[in-house]
């Protein structure tokens, strides 16, 4: 099958100091899936020299980007940007952006400058409370993917997140049921785009994922791991999330 990937999504939380002490508490038995923590811009450099420890057993991500190579983008950062500080995924889309105006085309833009720089895009889509009440789950998702990965011709750096947005920050995480619901669409989808390399795609469940509800997700077919917010920030609690995809 595929291998867990459980991703921390730390938004615009954490100082330098707190940073240390949360990897005070993550040291110990390497986890057996893969594991990656996505700070705060200014954080990256440092977090970066901090994940030396663990060698390679924690990666590190970005948040955004910018899609452009480079130039007058003030207070952008580039995709080789984030390369030169060893950044493997980049999150995209997350819908905290697209309700601050990202549109589906810049995200599209962004997830091929990312492939295009040997970065592996995390792309989130997700309904909103009022979308679901409609019964339009799967229609939401299915466009933002199809818009997202507009032009992409190998989904093999890919991963998808699926973010329902009413279970992000609310402490009511979607059943497994309602995730695994979601995510055979979205493997379907993938598989009509991509064909049987869809299989491989990491397909990531976000919203309000923590350590005791980690391994209920993880047992659903098509849930290969996590984005996970406020319990990333917390060792035991991200600890025990990797657990549940181990
Ligand atoms: P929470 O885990 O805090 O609900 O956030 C989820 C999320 O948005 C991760 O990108």
């Amino acid at each position: 099958g595929r291998r867990g990937l459980v991703i921390g999504n730390w938004k615009m939380n954490m100082s330098i100091e707190e940073a240390a002490l949360l990897f005070e508490g993550m040291k110990g038995e390497a986890p057996a899936c893969d594991v990656a923590v996505c700070p705060p811009f200014p954080l990256l450099y440092p977090v970066k020299v901090m994940l030396a420890q663990f060698q390679d057993q924690i990666v590190l991500g970005a948040q955004n980007m910018h899609w452009a190579d480079q130039g007058a983008h003030t207070g952008e950062v580039s995709a080789s940007m984030l390369k030169e500080l060893d950044c493997r995924y980049v999150i995209l889309g997350h819908s905290e952006r697209r309700q601050a105006g990202e549109t589906d085309e810049e995200v599209n833009l962004k997830v091929k400058q990312a492939l295009s720089e040997g970065l592996q895009p995390v792309l989130c889509v997700g309904e909103t409370k009022e979308e679901r009440e409609q019964g339009r789950s799967g229609e939401v998702v299915i466009s933002q993917l199809h818009a997202g990965l507009d032009g992409v011709e190998n989904v093999n750096s890919v991963v998808v997140a699926y973010e329902p947005v009413w279970a992000i920050g609310t402490g009511l995480a979607a059943t497994p049921e309602q995730a695994q619901d979601v995510h055979r669409t979205i493997r379907q989808t993938l598989t009509n785009q991509f064909g049987d390399a869809a299989a491989r795609v990491p397909l990531l469940y976000g919203g309000s994922v923590k350590a005791d509800n980690a391994l209920s997700l993880a047992v659903m077919d098509d849930i290969d791991g996590a984005l996970v917010g406020g319990a990333s920030l917390i060792a035991v609690e991200f600890k025990g999330v990797i657990d549940g995809f181990s």
